[in-house]
């Protein structure tokens, strides 16, 4: 019998990675590595549930309480940034499901990338900010990095499938017309800014087809993840931003479209279940079996297609000027959102107030036109700081 396949997931205990979890257990594939944040009795429960002889996580506090609970195995455990970096180096993975949310992703992403390893990426901020980085370690290190999120997968395969491009580097991107890129609209598709002026947070993290975590869901909610996910395609296929259109697309069954230069289009379908995407991620170029039932297209009944409203939802725009200015002010975006959504689930601003606070965020904050880790930090920390002085100043903007 073949070898399994060895898998770490970082970021184990949150929404991707407790799905990744579940697809690595259900692949029989061997975990070797998993990496957690404050969640430390889920950790010790999935270090038990797969025998996993590595772990990592991001406190020295979490480090000791995790040490108590799986005292009785032999477990080695890492602790701190450098810790899961140290983990990641070591752990001998032939893939690593990168499942950490937001900029605390960046460092292990980096990492990862220089292993030689498959790097299946759900960390959309390290593609963002540090892509080239983490596309030149790549290669430079033989790895391999193959998307995870929803609708880069769909693209990645109708790219693939096309011949577009080629696991052996002899594609042929220039067929490729547009990218159109779905996206489900949001609980709040077809309110006016007004409207959106008396979302709650509550009624922000209630998403119509995926689950997901908390901040994705807002920013699910403020179209600034597709506006991310603009970027991301243009990252990771090297197409030109103005060839990638946003296709408000509300039952999430197509997971995005290539169209060619004959105009013909492809195009992925499936329910939306981010654990094909990660099944996908980690068996390439494989397909498993799997038991439960396919789509049922005919209780679907209709797929729908809209433009989306970016007078509703600036931060589409937003996006596209960040990518544009280059350097790191798409790590700028990020850092900015990440204070602007905090802010609001904390209730210190409206839902209006996010893509004010991000655009204000933007044009205060310097670029730096060359993209180093370092580079990255400073700008992450500046836009922060930009963004809490911002916000500071915002009025309360709900009306309870
Ligand atoms: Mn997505």
């Amino acid at each position: 019998m073949a070898e399994k396949k060895k898998v770490a997931i970082l970021g184990s205990t949150g929404s991707v990675g407790t799905q990744a979890l579940d697809v690595v257990v259900n692949g029989k594939y061997e975990t070797v590595l998993l990496t957690g944040g404050r969640n430390v009795k889920l950790l010790a429960k999935q270090i038990r549930q797969t025998g996993c002889k590595a772990a990592a996580v991001s406190s020295d506090d979490a480090s000791r309480e995790l040490k108590i609970l799986v005292s009785d195995l032999n477990v080695k455990i890492y602790s701190g940034d450098d810790g899961i970096c140290e983990a990641v180096r070591e752990c001998g993975a032939d893939v690593i499901v990168h499942s950490i949310s937001g900029m605390a992703g960046i460092p292990s992403a980096i990492e990862a990338s220089r292993t030689g390893s498959r790097l299946a990426i759900a960390n959309k901020e390290s593609i963002i900010s540090v892509g080239e980085l983490i596309f030149d370690n790549i290669k430079r290190f033989g790895g391999e990095l193959i998307p995870v999120d929803s609708e880069h997968s769909a693209i990645f395969q109708c790219l693939l499938t096309s011949g577009a491009i080629s696991a052996d580097g002899q594609g042929k991107p220039e067929i490729v017309k547009r990218i159109l890129l779905t996206a489900s609209g949001g609980p709040f598709f077809g309110k006016t800014r007004e409207e959106l002026s008396r979302v709650t947070p509550e009624m922000a993290l209630n998403h119509p087809t995926w689950s997901m975590g908390q901040k994705i869901t807002v920013d699910s909610a403020t179209l600034m993840n597709k506006g991310f996910e603009i970027i991301e395609a243009c990252r990771l296929f090297g197409v030109d931003i103005d060839r990638v259109e946003v296709l408000v697309h509300r039952q999430s069954i197509i997971h995005s479209m290539v169209e060619y230069i004959d105009n013909m289009v492809m195009a992925q379908l499936g329910a939306p279940d981010m654990r094909h995407c990660i099944r996908y991620a980690v068996s390439y170029p494989e397909r498993l079996f799997v038991e439960e039932a396919g789509l049922d297209f005919a209780a679907v009944g209709s797929l729908t297609f809209a433009k989306p409203d970016t007078e509703a939802f600036p931060l589409l725009n937003t996006a596209v000027e960040a990518y544009k200015k280059g350097g790191t002010a798409p790590a700028s975006l990020i850092a900015a959102d990440e204070a602007a959504v905090g802010a609001f689930l904390a209730k210190k601003i409206g839902f209006n107030d996010i893509s004010s606070v991000v655009a204000k965020t933007l044009d205060t904050v310097k670029v730096y036109p060359d993209v180093t880790p370092d580079a990255v930090f400073n700008a992450d920390r500046e836009a922060r700081d930009a963004a809490s002085a911002i916000i500071s100043h915002c009025k309360k903007g709900i009306v309870s």
